[in-house]
């Protein structure tokens, strides 16, 4: 479905990021992403959306190379990635925090929509719909009309994959979804995610929560200074003592 094969990055200064690095996304699976910080996780995701431009290597999204294609044309082909709540966002109500994905609201006309719920209403019911119903789904549409900022850090998460379910994507990456989530509250994004693959979409997971890629991925790749170091199911990664005591922080 989507793969990096033989990837490098080199940023400015000379840094390289990525050294030969390859993964495979395949159809209606979660597969995880996982090693120490500064691995290059976050470039690869980078990479496999089209923010990153490697040096070297290819990007194939359903086959196609798609490595010169910017975030914006690999959105389209139904590339999807969660961004953080912003600041910006976050003064923004839930509601609106959906909207703005919504490709058909970009451009001259969104701030003003968005200052002005009766004109959304007016202009934009099916985009209204297709958001209600997604915030119904992880419980958040009670809270439509809250500023974002001031939701939950596991609610924020829910949000934020929402916002990427409004373009229909076939594959949603997530770069650390359990991050300011109280531990307690990890099973509701568990659940939305697997209950999103039950229904075919395919996930990128880079997570540092072990128990969510363990309940979450069914293949991880372990990274390791730009390189993946192993591949495998969970279970066969972790009983590497190598991957559980030098990069897992087990
Ligand atoms: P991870 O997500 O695994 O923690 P990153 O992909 O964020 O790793 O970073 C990999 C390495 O590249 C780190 O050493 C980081 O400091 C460096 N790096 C990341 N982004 C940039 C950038 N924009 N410019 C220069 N170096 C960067
Ligand atoms: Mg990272």
């Amino acid at each position: 479905m989507l793969e990096a094969v033989n990837v490098s990055v080199i940023y400015e200064g000379g840094f390289k990021a990525l050294n030969g690095a390859s993964v495979q996304l395949a159809a209606g699976t979660v597969t995880g992403l996982i090693g120490p910080n500064g691995a290059g996780k976050s470039t690869l995701f980078g990479v496999l959306a089209g923010a990153v431009r490697p040096v070297a290597g290819e990007v194939r999204l359903g086959g196609e190379i798609v490595t010169q294609h910017g975030p914006a044309w690999r959105a389209r082909r139904g590339l999807a990635r969660t961004f953080q709540l912003s600041r910006e966002l976050a003064s923004l109500t839930v509601l609106e925090n959906v909207l703005v994905a919504q490709p058909h609201m970009r451009g001259e006309n969104v701030l003003s929509l968005l200052w002005s719920r009766r004109a959304v209403r007016d202009e934009e019911d099916a985009a209204i719909d297709k958001a209600r119903a997604l915030l119904q789904r992880v419980d958040l549409w009670k809270l439509a009309d809250a500023p974002a900022g001031t939701l939950s850090g596991g609610q924020k998460k829910l949000l934020e994959i929402c916002r990427a379910l409004m373009l229909d994507p076939r594959i949603v990456l997530m770069d650390e979804p359990s991050a300011g989530v109280n531990p307690t509250r990890i099973g509701e994004i568990v659940e939305f995610v697997q209950a999103l693959r039950a229904e075919g979409t395919t996930f990128g997971l880079v997570e540092h929560n072990m128990g969510m890629v363990r309940l979450l991925c069914d293949h991880v790749y372990v990274l390791a200074e730009g390189q993946v170091l192993t591949e495998g199911r969970f279970d066969d990664v972790i009983a590497n003592t190598e991957v559980a005591s030098a990069y897992l922080g087990a």
